[in-house]
């Protein structure tokens, strides 16, 4: 009797039974045997690391432009930093002793101005596992907090638990200033937030295999750990520094002396400081050496002007108002703006100090009547003056919109 060779059915019980040189298969198991193919074959390319079409610095910078507006000098720091990073990881068995180490990256800037934007940006690019994380989270083990070891529980999230895609991840650390410890002298009290977390914090920065509790936290203790080596992942850490200016001015100060230098002195642009800071400066903010070292491409954002805010808006490829023309031509509507309507959001945006993040609020204020009727209506055309955004954005009282 004919049967299928998988699930043992016979002829009659099936629609199709295919004959192999030694056996059978039945239409029933095809179809689940392409199932687990496709899945398979899924989970494979999600993250395909070890296919990563390395792009020139160039390329790269030209890709982040898509997203990020301005910031030149980060991206180009960041551009180099990851070529760099996935030379390194190609490089498969050196015949020279020449090692070439890490790239991990810091960015300093006002919050706001597209830190984690270029992170993600990054890791969208190369199709890698990418997990944020906030430092502030983190305290020392035996402490109430999150333990530095979680940092890798999320990237294994998103790496789906696949390992070896995980190691070759990226990690956006966010608000590492505020571990700094404070002040530049140790104190002698224990503290809890500051060099204990970056002690811990070191140890996945200089590449070693650490234990990870899968589901994170402490809150399940009989859970299997999985060792994840951190050799190869790349950390970005952000962070605003407030008052490292200060520092930075003291420093320039203190450096120039004598003629010469006077004249260099003039050449400073006072009014954004950031633009040269250096090492040091993040030491005398109370960042541990080890840390410093192990973070060696150090990069700055400008705060955004004018404008940035305005081209934020549109500029993008999935740019706000880019965002709002598409919900409302899903629709059939066709959704424009007048020019007037963004400086207006933009000013507001400035006004109440709210930033970037700050458009996105005002904007939802904005179309929020219109998104609610329209879709009900016979309307297929609007178009957003200053008179009705003035009029939307006047019913709502402003200090609602403040982004925490
Ligand atoms: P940070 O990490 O520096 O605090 P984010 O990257 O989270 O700031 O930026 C907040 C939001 O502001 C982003 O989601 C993005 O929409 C917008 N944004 C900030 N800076 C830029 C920029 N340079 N180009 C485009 N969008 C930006």
């Amino acid at each position: 009797m004919d049967k299928c060779s998988f699930c043992g059915r016979e002829k009659k019980d099936v629609n199709m039974l295919i004959a192999g040189m030694s056996g059978f298969i039945c239409d029933n198991c095809i179809e689940q045997a392409y199932n687990i193919v496709q899945e398979e074959m899924k989970s494979k390319n999600k993250f395909n690391v070890d296919s990563i079409e390395l792009m020139k610095p160039i390329e790269i910078k030209k890709f982040i432009d898509q997203y990020v507006i301005g910031q030149d000098d980060a991206k180009k720091y960041i551009s180099v930093a990851v070529y760099n990073h996935y030379k390194r990881l190609m490089q498969k068995d050196s015949k020279d002793d020449v090692e070439i180490e890490k790239s991990n990256i810091i960015l300093v800037g006002e919050t706001g101005t597209g830190k984690t934007l270029l992170a993600q940006t990054i890791a969208r690019m190369l199709h890698v596992p990418f997990a944020i994380v906030d430092a502030t989270v983190f305290t020392e083990a035996g402490y109430v907090g999150e333990d530095i070891e979680s940092i890798l529980t999320r990237l294994l999230q998103s790496a789906d638990y696949d390992v070896s895609a995980a190691e070759k991840g990226i990690v956006f650390i966010d608000e590492i200033d505020k571990i700094a410890r404070k002040g530049d002298n140790p104190s002698i009290t224990r503290d809890v937030s500051g060099e204990g977390v970056q002690q811990g914090l070191l140890k996945l920065l200089e590449g070693s295999v650490v234990n990870v509790p899968p589901q994170g936290g402490r809150k399940h203790p009989e859970q299997k750990l999985i060792a994840v080596n951190t050799k190869n992942i790349l950390f970005i850490c952000g962070g605003a520094f407030d008052g490292v200016e200060r520092k930075i001015g003291q420093r320039l100060n203190t450096q120039v002396v004598g003629f010469e230098a006077s004249k260099n002195l003039q050449r400073i642009d006072r009014k954004n400081l950031l633009q040269y800071i250096a090492p040091q400066d993040l030491k005398s903010f109370g960042l541990i050496p080890e840390i410093i070292g192990r973070l060696p491409v150090l990069t700055y954002l400008n705060p955004l002007d004018r404008k940035v805010l305005r081209d934020i808006l549109t500029e993008p490829k999935n740019s706000i108002i880019k965002q709002y023309v598409k919900l409302f031509s899903i629709d059939d509507i066709e959704l424009t703006f007048d020019e007037k309507t963004f400086e207006y959001i933009v000013d507001k945006a400035i006004e109440f100090k709210l930033g970037a993040r700050g458009l996105r609020s005002i904007c939802e204020t904005i179309m929020i009547d219109a998104m609610f009727e329209l879709p009900s209506s016979d309307t297929k055309k609007m178009n957003v003056t200053l008179k009705y955004a003035q009029r939307k954005l006047h019913k709502v009282n402003m200090k609602k919109l403040k982004v925490a």
